[in-house]
Order: structure tokens, then sequence, then C-alpha cells
């Protein structure tokens, strides 16, 4: 492997499509990669954690949705 991507960066307050994996080796999750569709950047710091073992996921990836949802 050649050195590994850098963790996605994100602009404050847009919406994303995140890939996150799960690298937590004593969870059933370790390994696999989720998508967040959309993930709020809120102040350009996007935290998610697993759904089973409450730890934060490694950011894999990150798309900035063009065009961005829009809530009523
Ligand atoms: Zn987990």
């Amino acid at each position: 492997m050649s050195t590994p991507a850098p963790a996605p960066v994100f602009e404050p307050a847009l919406w994303y499509s995140v890939v996150a994996r799960d690298d937590n080796e004593a969870c059933a999750n370790n390994g696999q990669e989720f998508t967040v569709n959309p993930c709020y950047s809120n102040g350009g710091i996007v935290v998610i954690e697993c759904g089973l073992c409450g730890q934060h996921m490694t950011l894999v990836s990150a798309a900035l949705l063009d065009p961005q949802p829009e809530f009523s």
C-alpha cells in the first residue's frame, strides 16, 4: 500500500455524502464501511459513531452534495 488517503476535509454548514469505517476490532462492524447521506458538516467537524459499539468511525471519504438538499 502507498500512503493512506488523507482524512476528508469539510467546509462548515454543508451537506455531504460520507463513507465511514468501523475500526474497532472488538465490534461486529469492524472493517465494514457505512455511507451516511446526507451528513451535515456542522462547524466543519464530522463525527460518525458506530451504532453498535458507540466508537467514532474512521472517515474514509466525503463528497459534497450537489445540489445541496433542502429541508423545510
Ligand atoms: Zn462498532
